[in-house]
């Protein structure tokens, strides 16, 4: 497809600019996808702060994103202009060590659209056919622009591999309501989320938490997960907070043979306390994830399209492209706010969810 898009460029740290580009031309293995939402993750936050990928700039970011397909490669197979779509968002060389043992997450190239290279926040945008996802008619477009992160967290459930009937503690309650979603989908109880915005504690417990502990009420909550679990501390825990404090309060209130899920990503340079002996005496186990790959992406549509988990109570607006910076600003100053998505669409309003 010939022609300009509205498009907003990253152009260097805190400057971001809507303007037009030229729309990306597809080779014969991609397929061309006309952007209907993106969702504002964290890590445009820290794209457009110069925390992450600066060395990229300018380049178009945004990965969370549902659309239709408006042109495809000759060599694209199982899809027609106009379908329904979302793209798996980790491209991985597919030959070194750990694609070959199917661990593509781990690759030496690995590159992640919207992140390394030219993204969503844009009219159109290109990817590989193969990382194409069908979204079914039974799921709207907004939640399609949310399987990106229900990838990750389910990625990060399934490391956890939770038996039913397990107790479960999840630090942070902005992703956190999603692993308490998932954890709910897999049978745990009770689903225990801390947090520190009174709004996001009740889209947990929407979402499927039993107990929430607000930290204006208790302050220490190690302590208080070791009250509701008869002093052991809970079987999995989750950190979805991101600092080096609540990874250690993470592993503080996971049970003697528990299993912790790393998932919030801290500083670069932020460490952690652990006593090594500590670990071996009480055989806690530590799991970790860093993306959503592959039947990740399947599983997440499934359980979205069968209402298996709602994300619909964590959908705070919609916003238009040229609003794209105010919405980032917008959801730092706002905490009661978790996800915006922004449309390029023509005419497009501000709209609360
Ligand atoms: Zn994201
Ligand atoms: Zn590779």
């Amino acid at each position: 497809m010939k022609g300009t898009m509205r498009a907003a460029v990253f152009e260097e740290i805190r400057k971001i600019s809507i303007k037009d580009v030229p729309i990306p031309v597809i080779n014969d293995d991609e397929v061309l996808i006309k952007i209907k939402y993106t969702g504002i993750c964290g890590t445009d936050w820290s794209i457009y702060t110069g925390k992450y990928s600066a060395d990229k700039l300018p380049f178009i970011a945004g990965h969370e994103f549902s659309g239709t397909i408006a042109e495809i490669g000759t060599n694209a197979i199982g899809m027609k202009v106009g379908d329904n779509v979302t793209a798996d968002i980790n491209n991985s060389c597919g030959h070194c060590f750990y694609c070959k043992h199917g661990l593509n997450l781990l690759c030496p190239e690995f590159k992640q659209l919207g992140i390394h290279m030219d993204g969503t926040f844009a009219e159109f945008v290109k990817v590989s056919w193969k990382l194409v996802h069908h979204i079914p008619d039974s799921m709207d477009l907004l939640k399609a622009a949310f399987v990106e992160p229900a990838s990750c967290v389910i990625h990060s459930a399934k490391a956890l591999d939770i038996t039913v009937g397990s107790s479960i503690a999840i630090l942070g309650s902005g992703l956190g309501s999603l692993h308490g979603a998932a954890a709910k989908a897999r049978g745990a109880a009770p689903i225990i989320v801390i947090g520190r915005n009174k709004r996001r504690l009740d889209i947990a417990k929407k979402m499927g938490a039993d107990i929430i502990i607000s930290l204006e009420d208790y302050p220490d909550p190690v302590a208080r997960v070791k009250e509701l679990t008869e002093g052991r501390g809970a079987d999995y825990v989750v950190e979805s907070v991101g600092t080096a404090k609540t990874y250690e309060q993470a592993l503080a209130m996971l049970r003697p043979g528990g299993t912790l899920a790393a998932f919030g990503i801290t500083g670069e340079e932020d460490i952690m306390q652990i006593k090594p002996v500590e670990l071996v005496l009480t055989e806690k186990k530590i799991t970790s994830s860093c993306a959503g790959f592959g039947e990740d992406w399947t599983d997440a549509i499934t359980l979205l399209s069968n209402n298996r988990i709602n994300p619909e109570p964590m959908f705070s607006k919609i916003m238009p492209l040229d609003k794209l910076e105010e919405a980032l600003i917008l959801l730092q100053e706002n905490r009661d706010l978790i996800k915006i998505f922004i449309s390029p669409e023509e005419g497009m309003e501000v709209q609360d969810l």
